[in-house]
């Protein structure tokens, strides 16, 4: 009876161990990574804005997509479309991103804003001699800049886009390279394909110097909400409201083409080659955020 009631115990004994050996493996194995046990999860609010390379320049240089939040409202900042000729455009776009580094709360829950800080770095590299986020510090104060303008086949960017789009076209009085095709140059290609694959609600081009916020349009007239985003931008930034570039003759430019596809955008030129207007375009930009968090019903 002793003998009996022991062998029962080891019985009972054995069974305990292998359910909690069950439970181990229940608990630890299978397919559940230890990590998921184990590490704490990760808080996401500062890892900053994702990256991406949407292209190449002719000279083989990263065009680069920073885009901050996320959600179904996107709009588009650019950079640089005439390179070192007009850098100021270029150093506005860094210091937009520096700033919402800092300031992730201007950017509206179900906002993804991506800054192309600099559409044409071959440009900015011929006349700055630097890739990447460069410093004022880095600029010459003297020299000649207009070659930065064009990319590394001597083409004019903003000539080169679906809009009207012929061979040559013109800038100021000189005949300028428009490519060979409409999105013939690896820049511009890498734009529009940023764009197809984005859903971009709003697009805003930095260029200097004319001093003004321009509409934009190609066959079909301005979109409402290209006239109502250049007039919220140009009230908050205290730039002239312009519908139409009329000085001279333009064809192929990013903005007709968006205009053509149906997405607004807006052409913002500051009135200097050489200062980024920070305040005047910062009100700007908030403006302009603010107009499609009410247009959305999103609460700012
Ligand atoms: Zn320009």
């Amino acid at each position: 009876m002793r003998f009996i009631l022991t062998k029962r115990i080891v019985a009972v004994i054995i069974i305990v161990i292998a359910f909690g050996v069950l439970v181990f493996i229940g608990l630890y194995g299978g397919n559940k990574p230890l990590e998921s046990i184990v590490t704490p999860p990760i808080a996401t609010t500062d890892l900053g804005p994702k990256h991406e390379v949407i292209g190449y320049s002719v000279d083989g240089r990263a065009i680069e997509v920073f885009t901050y939040g996320g959600g179904n409202t996107h709009l588009l900042f650019v950079g640089g479309m005439h390179g070192g000729y007009e850098w100021n455009s270029v150093l506005l776009a860094y210091a937009f991103m520096d700033y919402l580094d800092i300031h992730p709360e201007a950017i509206p829950d179900g906002f993804g804003i991506s800054v192309i800080p600099s559409i044409n770095p071959d440009g900015v590299y011929k006349v700055i001699g630097k890739e990447g986020h460069f410093d004022i510090a880095d600029v010459s104060t003297s020299g000649n800049f207009s070659p930065g303008r064009f990319n590394a086949h001597n083409v004019d960017l903003n000539r080169n886009f679906d809009c009207k789009w012929k061979s040559k076209s013109t800038w100021r009085g000189n005949v300028v390279s428009a490519g060979t095709a409409p999105f013939s140059e690896p820049e511009t290609a890498a734009l529009r394909d940023f764009v197809k694959n984005t859903d971009q609600q709003g697009v805003v081009f930095w260029h200097s110097q004319s001093n003004a916020v321009y509409a934009s349009e190609c066959e079909n007239g301005i979109l409402p909400v290209t006239r109502d985003i250049m007039n919220v931008y140009a009230k908050a930034a205290g730039y002239p409201a312009v519908d139409v570039f009329d000085a001279y003759e333009i064809t192929g430019d990013s903005e007709g083409w968006l205009a053509s596809i149906g997405i607004p955008a807006i052409t913002v030129e500051l009135s200097t080659h050489d200062t980024i207007e920070w305040s005047k375009n910062l009100a700007g930009v908030k403006a302009l955020i603010g107009y499609y968090a009410q247009k959305n019903g999103v609460n700012k």
